[in-house]
């Protein structure tokens, strides 16, 4: 099997990088402690991980700035709502937000169309003057179950009820065919589950992609591949 292996980024990251992005993007690349730890977090149960830096970028091209060889971790960050710690920075590196790339491009009312940059929100969509409306994803029917379970995240006993509860729930949901992603993702909270579903051949190409599109393991390290 290909290994997966990510990089375990600890160490600073390299000058010549902070000061790549510092000449690109000026104020809109921050090592800032307030704003770490606002793109450290998310909503899901698993303790915050503060990336070392965060990049706003505004365009493609300055997204390809962030990326290059240096070999440091890169987080995408949109709203930081996961629910699966999939915006958590488990090996370091820069969280690229792109909530500043929020142009809608193109609507096309009649084939219900609309292209978008990948900070545009629902809300911005349903409100543009196209007056298109973007279709709200209810459950119901769509064979969509979760749960929210209500608890103390301090509470260690409470916590571990609840994901043994989780793991129970994710077990009936594959036994009867079904995913343990349901519609929140894997990141890291359903990793544990993915190769019971997926079978060994299944996580193998899936290892193999990952590691044919990132063969650094910077892109977002550490969720969904088992
Ligand atoms: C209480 C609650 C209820 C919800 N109910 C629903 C629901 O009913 N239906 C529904 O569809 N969703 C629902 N969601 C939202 C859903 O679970 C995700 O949280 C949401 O889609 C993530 O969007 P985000 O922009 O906040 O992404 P983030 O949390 O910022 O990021 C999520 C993941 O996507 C990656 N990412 C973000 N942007 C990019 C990008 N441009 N390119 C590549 N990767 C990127 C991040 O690195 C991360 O891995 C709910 C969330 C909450 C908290």
């Amino acid at each position: 099997m290909i290994p997966y292996d990510p990089p375990r980024f600890a160490r600073e990251l390299p000058p010549a990088l902070v000061a790549r992005l510092e000449a690109c993007l000026g104020e809109r690349f921050t090592r800032s402690s307030g704003v770490r730890a606002h793109h450290g977090h998310d909503e899901s149960h698993f303790p915050d991980q503060p990336p070392q830096a965060v990049a706003f970028v505004t365009s493609t091209e300055e997204v390809v700035e962030v990326v290059p060889e240096y070999g440091v971790p890169l987080i995408p960050y949109g709203t930081g709502t996961s629910l699966e710690g999939h915006v958590l920075a488990l090996y370091g590196g820069v969280s690229v937000d792109v909530s500043q790339m929020n142009h809608v491009l193109e609507i096309d009312a009649e084939d219900m169309l609309a292209v978008v940059q990948p900070g545009v929100t629902r809300k911005q969509l349903n409100v543009d003057a196209s007056g298109l409306i973007a279709p709200i994803l209810g459950h119901v029917g769509d064979g969509n179950f979760h749960t929210v379970i209500l608890i103390d995240p301090e509470d260690a006993a409470e916590l571990e009820r609840a994901k043994a509860l989780s793991a129970e729930l994710v077990a009936i949901a594959q036994s009867l065919g079904g995913t343990c992603s349901g519609e929140h993702g894997v990141g890291m909270g359903k990793r544990e589950f993915v190769a019971r579903e997926a079978g060994e051949v299944g996580v193998a190409v899936m290892r193999a992609i990952k590691v044919a599109l990132d063969p650094q393991g910077i892109f977002n390290p550490g969720k969904l591949v088992p």
